[in-house]
């Protein structure tokens, strides 16, 4: 007898582990089981839908080839059997079979498997506070949810938004709600930064900046207490310092495995409530595999579990199980954790740790910071992106990468590149020397992660030396705090102008690049000299040349006045 599989979930890991077992066991009988009517969507394009960039829900379940992914193609194209509106409400491990009931009729039936395949997903998290059950608070969780408040706004009931949570889901909810539909909407975020623990504070600065300026509120350092309603309709949310006024709340704040099914099997889960694994995505029962974002991954950085529930990774994972289901060894090695997002006219990406993350990590963790072109500087389209590289200091293995640009490939294709190599154990020196493709159009002829692995190598070499951002910015808060400090702004003086104005020469020296070999003699000797140019490429040579002048007191902005420039500085000289 052929093999039965069964798979309950049909969004992501289901479908693809479906699809990929059926292609290497033809006469496999594969069934997908999901307790919704809509399967196999693509829930990362929810927010493109809300937004009215993606018109019709169908969109987001077609193929390439425009023929809807539902029951009956499932049937006629793949030849698997997808049973939706079916509810999974029992695995019975010994007899190997899985109790269903049909949501329609009410009728139970037990379905046999040989393998069965648990992809059940993950639940949002709701928070405990007052209101949250109220009409009009919403979880991103399905395309229910997402058609159920796009038909609210198109009644024009929506005039003010509040997304609680500075995730990725979240902003993403924001931009939906601002830019085509031109609501009034605040983000609430209760950590210090938007997008916590992904990026370092200062990307996640760059970000804010960008959605500020693109009239979204956002509210960092404070979380939602409460959410007020009329008449059971949500009409406000409660902060410790404000109170927003809002017709509708998506509560963006994380998700939790949903596995209570692979419990009650007795199946091992994590005390957080991921389903367990081993490399070959099979669970603590040898013929029941799992994958997507009920399982617990392994990140290959800190060698520590816990759940990835990313789209992307959903897909290759349940690719292996359907590998190891047909007899081809697969193994998923882990995750490093590679993101990357929209929002509104400009893009952030990153893969790997954080220097904060890194350093949490116990990690003796540096960051190498550029903000150079991502094309030849005099191809028409260029445009700045920051990056940044984190290391470990001692191995010099690379640890992590972040991106901020504008809305096109070029970040994506340096976190890509970056994340391969992290994801081998490469080293400063292995991205130094990695062979990335060029021609003016597309990249530098030393690439953007090139040259960031360089001022990397600099740095851990002890030929470079930088001042921190936030030093930085603190001292331009207030000069008081470092009265030894002073720029040295190494631009065009037409550039540097505005701030000798506002500052005053003595606190900020402008000598341009070109003339800093012959004028040398000007500058203090009993001063910290902070180097300041755009990208900070020309602040390292400068630094270089003082040092063996004896000028040795200096240190420089790296990624220079392009990367604070995006961070919204009220002390900026307009
Ligand atoms: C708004 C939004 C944007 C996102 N954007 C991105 C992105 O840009 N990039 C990215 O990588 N990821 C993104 N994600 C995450 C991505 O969508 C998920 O990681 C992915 O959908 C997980 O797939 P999955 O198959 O593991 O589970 P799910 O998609 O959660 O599907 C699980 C299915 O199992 C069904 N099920 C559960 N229990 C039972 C049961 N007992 N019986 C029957 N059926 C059951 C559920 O009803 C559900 O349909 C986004 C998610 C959201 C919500």
């Amino acid at each position: 007898m052929e093999k039965r599989i069964v798979i309950i979930g049909g969004v992501a890991a289901g479908p693809k582990s479906a699809c990929r077992v059926k292609r290497l066991l033809p006469g496999a009988e594969v069934t997908i089981i999901d307790q919704d009517n809509l399967i196999s969507y693509g829930g990362c394009g929810i927010p493109y839908y809300v937004s009215g960039d993606v018109s019709d829900e169908k969109e987001l379940r077609n193929t390439s080839f425009h023929m809807t992914r539902d029951e009956s193609f499932f049937l006629k194209a793949k030849g698997v059997t997808a049973r939706t509106r079916t509810r999974a409400l029992a695995i019975d491990r010994k007899n190997k079979t899985v109790e269903v009931e049909d949501l329609n009729s009410g009728k139970k039936e037990l379905i046999p498997y040989d393998n069965l395949i648990l992809t059940t997903g993950a639940q949002p998290n709701i928070l405990p506070i007052p209101g949250a059950d109220l009409d009009g608070v919403f979880t991103i969780s399905d395309m229910h949810k997402a058609i159920a408040i796009k038909e609210r706004i198109a009644r024009g009931e929506v005039g003010k938004a509040v997304v609680i949570g500075g995730g990725a889901i979240g902003i993403e909810m924001a931009e939906a709600f601002t830019d085509l539909w031109g609501i009034e909407t605040s983000i609430l975020e209760f950590m210090p930064q938007l997008l916590p623990r992904l990026v370092d504070w200062d990307f996640a600065r760059m970000l804010e900046t960008h959605l500020t300026e693109s009239k979204v509120n956002v509210y960092t350092n404070e979380g939602a207490t409460a959410i007020e309603g009329e008449e059971g309709k949500v009409k406000r949310v409660v902060t410790a310092n404000r109170t927003l006024e809002a017709d509708i709340v998506v509560m963006a704040v994380g998700v939790r495995a949903r596995s209570e099914l692979a419990k009650a099997a007795g199946l091992a889960v994590s005390a957080m409530g991921n389903i367990m694994v081993n490399e070959r995505l099979q669970t603590s029962d040898p013929a029941i595999y799992a994958a997507g974002d009920c399982i617990e991954v392994k990140n290959m950085l800190t060698g520590k579990g816990g759940i990835a529930p990313m789209g992307s990774l959903a897909n290759r994972e349940g690719r292996i199980v359907a590998d190891n289901i047909a007899g081809i060894p697969s193994i998923y090695k882990g995750w490093i954790g590679s993101f990357i997002m929209k929002a509104f006219e400009r893009c952030i990406a990153a893969t790997g740790l954080s220097l904060d993350a890194a350093r949490a990590e116990g990690f003796d963790a540096a960051q190498a910071t550029t903000a150079q072109s991502d094309r030849a500087h005099f191809f028409p389209t260029q445009a700045v992106i920051p990056l940044r590289l984190v290391f470990d200091k001692k191995s010099r293995r690379i640890l992590g990468a972040q991106g901020f640009g504008p809305m096109s490939d070029a970040v994506l294709s340096r976190i890509d590149a970056a994340a391969a190599m992290i994801s081998s154990g490469a080293t400063i020196d292995d991205v130094s020397q990695l062979e990335m493709a060029y021609a003016p159009p597309f990249a530098t002829a030393l690439d953007a992660l090139n040259a960031t692995a360089n001022v990397a190598d600099n740095l851990a070499a002890g030929r470079l030396r930088y001042i921190e951002i936030k030093d930085f910015l603190n001292w331009m808060d207030d000069f008081t705090a470092n009265p030894n400090w002073v720029a040295l702004d190494i631009r065009h003086p037409n550039e540097a102008k505005i701030f000798v104005e506002k500052y005053g020469a003595d606190k900020w020296l402008s000598v341009p690049y070109v003339e800093i070999r012959e004028r040398h003699q000007e500058l203090p000797k009993d001063k910290t000299m902070l180097v300041i140019c755009d990208a900070g490429t020309r602040s390292s040579e400068i630094q270089i040349f003082l040092d063996h002048v004896g000028l040795t007191d200096n240190l420089v902005l790296g990624g220079g006045f392009n990367v604070i420039r995006r961070m919204g500085l009220t002390w900026w000289p307009s």
